[in-house]
């Protein structure tokens, strides 16, 4: 196959680890028979600082001509006082909108080799952690109208959720289909027993699991998800849920595998490209030294093959070379481990490629 990658890097490490996932494509590339070009382009502070605007119109036309878009990071101090409109994150909003990326999906696995970097105690992550969440992107609370309007001598603010039914469908499709792909269950996460937009979107998830018989279905209610997900992670394969629920859900469940560095995250449009990305940020802290942890954006290229292009064994190929790594005991220093050899970002890109 041939497909075309815009190559987001963005700010901070976001060069240095996006480096090292373009390293593991090519990798995959060769070993499996595809071409992959890439197409580099500037966004969030690099792109305000030659082009005064987080992206240009010119680039996002790119991204949206591309086969997927392969994101790093954005941000850091030196933008922090940027005026608003044109601060790095606003990019990420905006490729997300042009893109129409209304469907988040962020796994949450841990990796046995690295079981001692969870929060969690070993008898509850003894089972395993690797659930799925798949969050509504860009409908809800987040987008409604919002207000602060002076009433009987006192600022009152208000957001307004919102959802239709089209919404909360073609989310729902996209984790039922999820829940196909991987273990047959579905847990749909609300808060229906106070919300109307819960409400609704039980309505139709329902009506959803009628037509996905093979799917073993369940509602949940967010406080207790929040709950289940640290006293039993392993009960759960997928999560859907709406914007909100799943900003938070879905950073409560990264930390189960207590390494930010290793967690990937896709997002995907109905028809257009998807845009994958770790979920960290640009780390200006350790930028520029060659220690970031590079396999959060590896793996989330191993997502865009799985996702974008339909390449399931080349998406398992990058998994299964990233586990030998770390069970040949290499680790970048943020999940470093007494007896385990130290390597660099690079070294650690050019250790999956060789395994694969
Ligand atoms: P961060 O994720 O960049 O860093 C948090 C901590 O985790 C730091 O100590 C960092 O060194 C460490 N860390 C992060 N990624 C790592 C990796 N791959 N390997 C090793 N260590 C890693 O979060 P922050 O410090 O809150 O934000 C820094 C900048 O990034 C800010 O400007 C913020 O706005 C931006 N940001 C961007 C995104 C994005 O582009 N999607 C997401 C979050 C934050």
């Amino acid at each position: 196959m041939e497909k075309r990658i815009c190559i987001l890097a963005g700010d901070g490490i976001g060069p240095e680890v996006t480096s090292e996932a373009v390293r593991v494509l090519d990798a995959v590339a060769e070993k499996f028979g595809h071409t992959f070009s890439y197409e580099h382009i500037d966004i969030g502070g690099c792109s305000i600082d030659k082009y005064g605007v987080p992206i240009t119109d010119e680039n996002m036309g790119r991204c949206k001509a591309a086969d997927a878009v392969l994101l790093g990071a954005v941000g850091g101090p030196k933008w922090d006082l940027c005026p608003a409109d044109i601060r790095p994150e606003k990019a990420l909003l905006a490729v997300r909108k042009e893109l129409g990326l209304f469907a988040n999906l962020r796994p949450t696995k841990l990796f046995q080799e690295l079981a001692s970097a969870s929060p969690l105690k070993p008898e509850v992550i003894g089972c395993g952690i690797d659930l799925m969440i798949v969050r509504e992107l860009t409908g809800g609370i987040y987008f409604g109208k919002r207000s602060t309007v002076e009433r009987d001598g006192e600022l009152v603010a208000s957001d307004v959720m919102e959802y239709s039914e089209h919404e909360i469908e073609r989310i729902g499709r996209v984790a039922f289909e999820t829940a196909r792909r991987r273990n047959r269950r579905l847990a749909s996460v609300d808060k229906a027993n106070v919300l109307d937009t819960s409400r609704l979107w039980r309505e139709v998830m329902h009506r959803l699991a009628a037509e996905y018989p093979d799917v073993s279905y369940t509602d949940i209610l967010v406080d207790n998800c929040a709950m289940q997900l640290i006293r039993n992670p392993a009960q759960f394969d997928v999560i859907v849920t709406e914007n909100m629920f799943g900003d938070i859900l879905s950073d409560e469940a990264s930390m189960l595998t207590g390494s930010i560095g290793m967690m990937p995250s896709a997002s995907l449009s109905a028809d257009g490209p998807g845009m994958y990305e770790p979920i960290h940020g640009s780390a200006p802290d350790i930028a520029g030294q060659d220690i970031a942890n590079p396999l959060g954006t590896i793996l989330s290229a191993s997502m865009m093959l799985r996702y974008s292009f339909g390449m399931g064994t080349e998406a398992d190929a990058v998994e299964t070379a990233v586990s030998a790594v770390l069970n040949a005991g290499y680790r970048t220093g943020d999940i470093m481990q007494e007896g385990c050899t130290r390597v660099s970002c690079s070294k650690m890109g050019e250790l999956v490629s060789e395994m694969l």
